[in-house]
């Protein structure tokens, strides 16, 4: 279930991103169109990106520097271009929904790829929505009727020396004590037990 909840979040980053760069395109041909020459430096960037890969894999260190104040001339041409007409360099990069793994869900630490905060955050929402704790504005403490649970003793009847009451107290007492603790790496976690429909067991 979980992987086909993460793949089909997958699926929808993948689809933002290209949304995202469809957009860049977009956006980047309206404006080339309203001026040419950010067309000719971005052709220009790219046929000297090129020859930079080039003359590294060959070894040749010569032109590199003589390329890269070429590349640095023509971006800060560019640069000069956008801000007399009042444009964010940031108009020219993709608009990602997270800066932070440019909506792949991913991003590298350490030389690993990690999953970014963003689509923990999804997984976490799609886990609580499907879960049968999503409805917290009815089903909480404050709503919570001790007195729909037998204050009987009946060991025979609950297989339990102790009322139904008393013991949902304590469930309750001890479920609240670990929410107060849930920051506290070195509290226990809560462990419900039982068999469907019965009254469940606390354990901590
Ligand atoms: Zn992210």
């Amino acid at each position: 279930m979980s992987n086909e909840i993460l793949s089909t979040l997958l699926k929808e980053y993948e689809q933002k991103k290209t949304k995202a760069e469809i957009d860049l395109i977009n956006r980047k041909n309206r404006l080339y169109e309203s001026i040419p020459r950010l067309k000719e430096i971005e052709n220009e960037l790219n046929k000297f990106a090129i020859e930079t890969t080039k003359n590294i894999l060959n070894g040749n260190k010569s032109d590199l520097n003589l390329l890269n104040e070429k590349i640095n001339k023509l971006k800060f041409e560019k640069q000069e271009i956008l801000k007399s007409k009042g444009i964010d360099l940031g108009y020219l990069k993709p608009f990602y929904s997270c800066t932070k793994c440019n909506d792949t869900g991913y991003i590298m630490n350490n030389n690993s790829k990690v999953m970014c905060s963003c689509l923990k955050q999804k997984l976490l929402n799609e886990a609580f929505n499907n879960s049968n704790i999503s409805n917290l504005d009815k089903e909480n403490f404050s709503k919570f009727n001790p007195l729909l649970y037998s204050d009987e003793v009946d060991i025979a009847k609950y297989k339990f020396n102790i009322s139904p009451r008393k013991n949902i107290l304590t469930i309750k007492e001890k479920s609240i004590e670990f929410i107060e603790n849930f920051d506290d790496p070195n509290y226990k976690n809560l462990l419900f037990t039982g068999n469907s429909g019965l009254r469940k067991n606390v354990y901590i």
